[in-house]
């Protein structure tokens, strides 16, 4: 028995090893990702319940790497957080997803927002606030088309400095919305004290709605709350037609999700934008 245990231990420790291994050679060529091009966005529309229309994009970033494929974000991201990657990648991510938005308005499709994912690191990075504005001024676009993502987690973990930083960012004139609603442990005294204007009611909350009567108690209460704060609502992870009418009688102001559409790649998008069909 005790062989077989030392067996066992040597064995967990090679697969600690092969997994260490794995992510010391995906973080080198993440190194290598941005100036090899290899970095893209796809975009996944934001659907306004009460027009049908699309009225906003989530930006979401893909990495092709030539031996690997695609690799899926949930993968690099937790990595380019702990290398500091995060921070040039964040950068990128900001500048090209306004000038992607400043081309659809040049193309004379309807202005809709571009919203961007910002990661912790990046949040608590002192070049922020300079690169958002950088992005705005380069691309063009209004900055109230740009809306940034930020979760709970983020904001309680300095709430003087946070609060001070999402000021700075609401003068520049865009919006902000709290990501992944409902999954952290925020206070919901931070809804009252930090500017923010969008909640995104995650989509563990939606999935149940149908067929989960606390799941649909949630949800329902969670866009009552935002719209007495004057918050707008964005229900993400709409997978059926069912889930969409359960939120349209709630009166979520807004949509995103598979039902809808995947996030698509640039062409994809614009593709759908020109459609210019309502849902
Ligand atoms: P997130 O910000 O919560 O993004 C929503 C995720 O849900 C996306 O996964 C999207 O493809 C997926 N999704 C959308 N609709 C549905 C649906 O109806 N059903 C289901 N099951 N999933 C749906 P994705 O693109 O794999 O991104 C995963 C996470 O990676 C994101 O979660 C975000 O935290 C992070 N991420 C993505 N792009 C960026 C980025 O540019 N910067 C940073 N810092 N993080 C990013
Ligand atoms: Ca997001
Ligand atoms: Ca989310
Ligand atoms: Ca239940």
């Amino acid at each position: 028995a005790k062989e077989g245990g030392r067996n066992r231990c040597k064995f967990y420790q090679e697969e600690m090893n092969a997994r260490l291994g794995q992510r010391l050679s995906l973080a080198a060529k993440l190194r290598h990702a941005l100036e090899r091009d290899e970095l893209l966005l796809h975009y996944q529309p934001q659907v306004d319940l009460r027009s049908g229309a699309i009225v906003g994009a989530e930006a979401l970033i893909r990495w092709r790497h030539p031996e690997l494929g695609l690799v899926p974000p949930s993968q690099f991201i937790p990595i380019a957080e702990e290398t500091g990657l995060i921070v040039p990648i964040g950068e990128w991510v900001l500048h090209a997803a306004c000038v992607q938005a400043q081309s659809w308005a040049a193309m004379g499709l309807p202005r809709i927002r571009v919203a961007v994912n910002i990661s912790a690191r990046q949040f608590r990075h002192k070049g922020l606030l300079e690169s958002i504005q950088q992005a705005l001024r380069l691309s063009g676009i209004p900055p109230g088309y740009l809306e940034v993502e930020i979760t709970e987690s983020m904001i309680m973990y300095g709430p003087e400095e946070t609060i001070r930083l999402l000021r700075n960012l609401k003068d520049l004139g865009l919006q902000i919305a709290l990501d992944d609603f409902g999954t952290g442990f925020s206070s919901l005294s931070y809804l009252k004290r930090f500017p923010i204007d969008v909640l995104k009611i995650d989509q563990s909350f939606v999935r149940g709605i149908v067929s989960d009567r606390e799941d649909a108690a949630i949800v329902k209460t969670v866009i009552g709350l935002a719209h007495s704060l004057e918050l707008r609502t964005i229900a993400e992870g709409v997978e059926t037609a069912e889930q969409a009418g359960l939120l349209r009688g709630w009166a979520s102001d807004e949509v995103q999700g598979y039902h809808f559409s995947r996030p698509l790649d640039a062409d994809a998008f614009i593709g759908r934008l020109r459609e210019g069909r309502r849902f």
